[in-house]
């Protein structure tokens, strides 16, 4: 039995969790979410070193100085268009460890419910593992984005379910005793964590590093239950459960049920990733004409994407926004939930430049703007300006809800070339004649903006 003071301090940390996930539901409480929720990590981590007397104290604390030294550098320099597959990456790392912990707890789980809470850590803590694995391959682009369908996948996919499951109850019939029957468990869910994930491709990768994270606040939930860790059980229960709603509403964001999402490329529906330039003519123009367009004009809808992020140019949007602003141009930022390459990647990129969180437009209210704005000026976004999710009843981002760009009275794209989004598929407002293109990586059209402005 640990101590009082010592039970206090786990249900403050379990507390501060709670509050650090309402910090981060907003954008201005987020930073202090995240650093309330990092906190109580610490001071539980400190007193469980405290209050257990922790064998090979030398080894754990080896482990996190290496853990600190690889993952502090990585976290500080990882470049924010690459934080998905860090996020991955972190998450898998977390599910692995949870069910270690279970697997080295099986044969000394006292009674029947630790030993089957132990059982189901070992299996979804690996397929958490090799699950968030291939995830970070495939958005590091070290394999294929496009979904992959190994020849009888659906029925490997279920034998290795259903070996799974048998092995579980093989474990649980043998009192746990049976560590290869463990290492076997693991091994086959680390499998079951591949198949699951390598369907999946394109625009849909997210969402399974979402599902994935909830899958590892299970783990590390029944993890908790197994070494009798009332912090780990609450604080994996909430991951596992804000998990879970997170996926449902990017799910519901890009249109696609979750099942879809996973086994849409058995039936071919999953997005596909990938796709090559469109040869077709645009009409495209020179900074000093858009220039133009975007001062005589009375509402500018910005619609930030993936390229602002790629091309790091959120402060100079932010000086054109300003520079419009003072001209008297009413100007709004559009955000799409999924714009970029991870949820609130907009967000977290404006607030970078500190564009005030009035004009960050959460989707519904910008899309009532949008019919009356003057120019959308679409800033390295593609997949979530494409009308076919409105229109195309045979397209992969078909039923997904998009920014009505289409709506404006004119389109500006800013963007490199006439490769498609995301999601791989040709956008035909790219073609439409109130359509215009200023080619060129978005920081130096927009450096080139603020320019023509300034000489207006
Ligand atoms: P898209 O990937 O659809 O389009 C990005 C656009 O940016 C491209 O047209 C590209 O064109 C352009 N671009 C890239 N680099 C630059 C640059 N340096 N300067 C100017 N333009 C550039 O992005 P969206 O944000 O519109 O949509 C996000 C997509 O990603 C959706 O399909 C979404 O589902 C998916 N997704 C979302 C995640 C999330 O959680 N938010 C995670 C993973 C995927 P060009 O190459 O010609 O410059």
């Amino acid at each position: 039995m640990i101590p009082v003071w010592a039970q206090v301090t786990y249900l403050g940390a379990a507390a501060c969790f709670v509050l650090a996930l309402k910090g981060l539901s907003s954008p201005k409480t987020a930073r202090a979410g995240n650093l309330l929720g990092a906190g109580a990590a610490l001071v539980a981590m400190v007193v469980t070193f405290i209050v257990y007397e922790l064998d090979n104290l030398a080894l754990i604390v080896a482990a996190i100085a290496v853990g600190c030294l690889i993952g502090v550098p990585v976290a500080r320099r990882v470049a924010m268009t690459a934080m998905p597959q860090l996020v991955a990456l972190f998450n898998g790392v977390g599910g692995g460890a949870a069910g270690l912990v279970a697997y080295l707890e099986m044969s000394s789980a006292p009674t029947v419910f630790p030993l089957a809470a132990a059982v189901a850590t070992v299996a979804v803590g690996s397929i958490a593992f090799s699950g968030s694995v291939v995830t970070f391959l495939k958005l590091q682009e070290l394999m294929t984005t496009r979904p992959v369908t190994p020849p009888a996948g659906p029925a490997l996919f279920a034998i290795s379910l259903a070996v799974t499951v048998a092995l579980g109850a093989a474990l649980y019939a043998d009192d746990g005793a049976g560590v290869w029957l463990g290492a076997l468990l693991g091994a086959v869910g680390l499998i079951v964590g591949i198949l699951f994930v390598l369907p999946v491709g394109g625009a849909d990768v997210p969402i399974v590093i979402s599902l994935l994270n909830a899958f590892t606040g299970l783990a590390v939930a029944a993890s908790g239950y197994v070494i009798g860790n009332a912090l780990l059980l609450i604080g994996g229960t909430l991951v596992g459960a804000s998990g879970t709603i997170l996926t449902r509403l990017m799910a519901q964001a890009m249109g696609r049920s979750v099942v879809s999402i996973l086994f849409g490329a058995f039936k071919g529906g999953s997005t596909a990733g990938g796709g090559a330039a469109s040869a077709r003519p645009v009409r495209s123009a020179g900074p000093d004409d858009v220039a133009i367009m975007l001062a005589y004009a009375r509402r500018v809808i910005v619609v930030p994407g993936y390229g602002l992020a790629v091309a790091q140019a959120q402060h100079t949007i932010r000086e054109l926004v300003d520079l419009l602003e003072k001209r008297g141009v009413e100007v709004g930022y559009a955000i799409h939930p999924v714009a970029g390459r991870m949820p609130g990647h907009m967000n977290v990129l404006l607030a970078e430049a500190n564009v005030p969180y009035e004009q960050l437009l959460e989707m519904d209210t910008a899309n009532g703007q949008l019919r009356t704005a003057d120019v959308a000026l679409v800033v390295g976004a593609n997949d979530v300006v494409n009308p076919a999710a409105r229109t195309s009843p045979g397209s992969p981002i078909y039923g997904m809800p998009i920014l009505d760009a289409d709506h404006a009275g004119a389109i500006v794209f800013l963007k490199r070339s006439m490769r498609p989004g995301f999601a791989g598929i040709e956008n035909e407002l790219l073609f439409d004649p109130k359509t215009t293109l200023l080619f060129g990586d978005a920081k130096a059209s927009l450096t080139a903006l603020v320019t023509a402005l300034k000489s207006l």
